[in-house]
């Protein structure tokens, strides 16, 4: 089976008579949390139009596939991976016809016993059309033996394992489900129409709902099911939920900075993260420059807690497409210097402190700090925002496998070294934890911890290693 660490933005919509269009833009906000592929699904109460592409938000989405997309309920996803060749049979949202109607499904997150599950399933004669794990959450709906459609999902949940913000579309309702862990986010709004109606959103991350005019209610809850139909919102626990497990890398890089992500603003954690580095591990230095732009709300947080000025001394290229071809062998360096040009007169003869937001292999890092010396900085200091990284995440964050994470496999000053950085360090897990507030312990750190709060089955993680990109 093709990787499973799928990073993912979803969205679901009910009652609006544009339901289509509006998933299109909250699309559009979450395209950062997936560009290989995106899809919609939508019902105009009857029957299920599906459309999903290679590609980006705003190219597949033309008039004439959203012409073709009617309807008041709609889902959309937004999926990167590796995948390949077998990219586009894995785009979601996925959809099947079964006896239990027609349904669509769109996935954020990873689950952690698919391939057990999809062993038993294929062994007992299901047919799988992808290699996705939320194929297998399609396959345990339409076997169960529950009547109702609500009936038969909770009996998929309460198989399938990991992480998962799921939101799934019927012909007359949508169904939102999240792990009982909440491992990745998903959050809830509301959007007034013009005659005073009230339609029910949902979404990865609040800036969807900022570009569609929603607004943030609240989080869809660790182990509950909300379902959006003809005779109105329920919610309910479909099972016991677990201590929360909220992913602190969304708050360190993956979601945008003008989120709230598990209720508390991601530019406010960055900022802080940046602070608490700067009183950590302080430098004399001439400068604070951001690696745009994982780094810019650390780099201002670190800048204003230790008075150094803050420079955008490296501009990025917001136009690098997917398709473009690397010269193969004549220009060194060519990937980093395509989408960061560093301007020389804010860095020469400058002892520079560089912030990023984390180090994962350290081949981009090292590339960076080339590129900085180059332009004539005298000291670079590395300043990372979360700790080193030392474990692959086996809910939904693509990381490498175990071998290639550097920090698996070397100290800080090693690693400073391969870099070439005049020092490296990092922010220490107490200081991360303060400042995502989580006093009451309902982050996962298990990237940086190597202890994850689920059991992992050796085979998945020998798969997930092998697997990976
Ligand atoms: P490297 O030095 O090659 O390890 O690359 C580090 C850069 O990768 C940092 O600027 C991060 O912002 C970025 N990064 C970290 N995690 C991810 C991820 N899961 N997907 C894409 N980029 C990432």
């Amino acid at each position: 089976m093709d990787k499973f660490h799928d990073e993912c933005g979803v969205f679901a919509i009910y009652g609006h008579p544009e339901a289509a269009n509006v998933a299109y833009l909250g699309l559009y906000a979450l395209q950062h949390r997936g560009q290989e592929s995106a899809g919609i699904a939508s019902s105009d109460g009857r029957k299920i139009y599906s459309a999903r592409k290679m590609g980006h938000v705003a190219e597949i989405f033309t008039p004439e596939v959203l012409n073709g997309l009617p309807g008041k309920l709609a889902i959309g996803h937004t999926r990167y991976s590796t995948a390949g060749d077998t990219a586009l049979r894995n785009a979601q949202p996925l959809s099947v016809a079964c006896n239990k109607g027609q349904i669509a499904v769109a996935h954020n997150g990873n689950l952690t016993n698919a391939i057990e599950l999809r062993r038993e399933l294929e062994s007992d004669g299901s047919i799988f059309q992808s290699t996705s794990d939320t194929e297998v959450i399609l396959h345990l709906v339409a076997r169960s033996r529950e009547r109702t459609l609500a009936g038969a999902l909770r009996d998929a949940l309460l198989q399938i394992e990991g992480a998962f913000s799921l939101v799934f579309l019927a012909e007359d309702r949508i169904i939102i489900a999240r792990d009982p862990h909440g491992f990745r986010p998903l959050a809830m709004g509301r959007l007034e129409l013009s005659n005073g109606e009230v339609c029910t959103v949902f979404a990865s991350e609040t800036c969807a709902f900022d570009l569609i005019g929603a607004t943030y209610e609240n989080d869809v809850l660790p182990g509950e099911m909300v379902i959006a139909g003809p005779e109105g919102i329920t919610r309910e626990l479909y099972t016991t939920p677990e201590k929360p497990a909220h992913c602190v890398f969304e708050h360190v890089y993956f979601s945008r900075p003008d989120s709230i992500v598990f209720g508390k603003p991601v530019a406010e954690s960055r900022e802080m993260m940046g602070r608490l580095l700067a009183r950590e591990h302080p430098v004399d230095a001439d400068v604070v420059v951001p690696v745009p732009d994982s780094g810019v709300a650390a780099a201002i947080g670190y800048a204003a807690e230790s008075g150094i000025p803050y420079r955008q001394a490296l501009i990025r290229n917001h136009y690098v497409g997917r398709t473009f071809i690397e010269p193969s062998q004549a220009i060194r360096d060519f990937g980093v210097k395509l989408k960061l040009n560093p301007i020389r007169h804010l860095l020469e003869g400058k002892r520079v402190i560089l912030v990023d937001d984390s180090i994962v292999r350290g081949t981009t890092s090292r590339k960076i700090v080339r590129l900085v010396r180059s332009a004539g900085a005298r000291e670079i200091h590395l300043r990372i925002s979360c700790p080193p990284t030392i474990s692959p995440c086996y809910y939904g964050v693509d990381t490498p496998s175990h071998h290639e994470l550097i920090a698996a496999n070397h100290s800080i000053k090693e690693i400073e070294a391969f870099v070439e950085a005049d020092s490296l360090a990092y922010l220490h897990i107490d200081g991360l934890r303060q400042a995502v507030q989580d006093r009451k312990h309902h982050f996962c750190y298990s990237c940086y911890t190597g202890h994850y709060p689920t059991l992992i089955q050796i085979e998945e993680l020998v798969t997930a290693k092998t697997g990976c990109c």
